[in-house]
């Protein structure tokens, strides 16, 4: 084993042992994952995937394809046409958040999901499948494989999505998105049923990590501004109601989601990925946070620290 792989290995039996919370249930395909996998896994400049633990083990991606779409978004549109839609501010709410500003109804944020409905909106295309295909396109790329949607848990979300279809109305009110509601929200509801592994989502972190670059596959998947604009955004909004906690304590662009997955970006060094099924109440897997947490420390990644 190399090194970096060893230190892998002796961070993640560390952090074993904990088994605080509990997978997400109010989608109830995910409340059967199994809590007991773990994995973590690092890509670096040269694109070689490090990984331990269950590091072949598929999840959907749920949230943190926002941080894709957006990249999609922002590619697709401009950053100014983006920003019309949703805004830059960390909302400090859950991700399921009512958060719109008053007379606009603009989302605080792509990275909750009123914003990510949103920005899944602004991806052209004549119908679901259309606007699902460009977006399997896009995160295939970031991944540097094709990936799929878990019919299973896209089913699940969709019968059981009151919430998000009601903040899609509510946006759909104050025409934040154009198009038909049902369009925008089943899109999104399939772009958060990718499934991808540990190391899929490292390669995916990585791929932000070199300016838009994906470090396996050499191929420019988006500008470097456009992962330069995504990265900031994640800064300040990628953990939760966690964020700002998160960046004190970690140092590092991320996003969660409530599969239990957690990418982490070290700009022009590495793309972090961590899987682990329970989660705290913030919505955050608790191992993956120790686990990203703890590699923060020792690899010396956190960037407000003098390098
Ligand atoms: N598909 C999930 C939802 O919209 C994503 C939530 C998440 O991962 O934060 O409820």
């Amino acid at each position: 084993m190399d090194p970096i792989t060893e230190l892998l290995a002796e961070v993640l039996e560390e952090i074993r042992p904990r088994d605080a919370g509990a997978p997400a249930d109010y989608i109830p395909e995910l409340a059967s994952a199994d809590p007991d996998l773990l994995a973590f896994s690092v890509v670096g400049p040269r694109g070689r995937v490090r990984s331990v633990g269950d590091d072949h083990a598929e999840f959907t991606i749920q949230s943190i394809s926002k941080p894709f779409v957006l990249a999609l978004a922002l590619a697709e549109k401009g950053r100014d046409a983006v920003l019309g839609r949703v805004g830059a501010e960390p909302s400090g709410e859950p991700f399921n958040a009512i958060s719109l500003e008053p007379v606009t109804g603009r989302p605080a944020n792509p990275m909750i999901n009123a914003g990510a409905i949103a920005t899944s909106a602004l991806i052209p295309g004549d119908d679901v499948d259309d606007r699902t295909a460009r977006i399997v396109d896009m995160l295939s790329a970031f991944a540097g494989r094709s990936l799929w949607v878990d019919e299973a848990v896209y089913a699940s979300e969709s019968l059981t999505g009151e919430r998000n279809r009601a903040l899609a109305h509510l946006l759909k009110s104050h025409a934040v998105i154009d198009g038909p509601v049902d369009v925008a929200v089943e899109t999104y509801f399939r772009q958060c049923s990718l499934l991808v592994t540990v190391r899929d989502l490292a390669v995916m972190a990585a791929t932000l990590a070199f300016g838009g670059v994906n470090p396996v596959t050499g191929r420019r998947v988006v500008d470097e501004r456009v992962a330069r604009d995504v990265l900031s955004i994640m800064s300040s909004c990628g953990m939760y109601d966690y964020s700002g906690e998160w960046l004190l304590r970690v140092g590092l662009p991320a996003k969660s989601g409530v599969s239990g997955g957690l990418m982490a970006v070290a700009p022009s060094q590495f793309g972090v990925a961590a899987f682990s099924p329970r989660l705290d109440t913030h919505g955050n897997s608790v191992r993956a946070v120790a686990l990203v947490e703890e590699a923060s420390e020792r690899f010396g990644m956190h960037l407000l620290e003098p390098h």
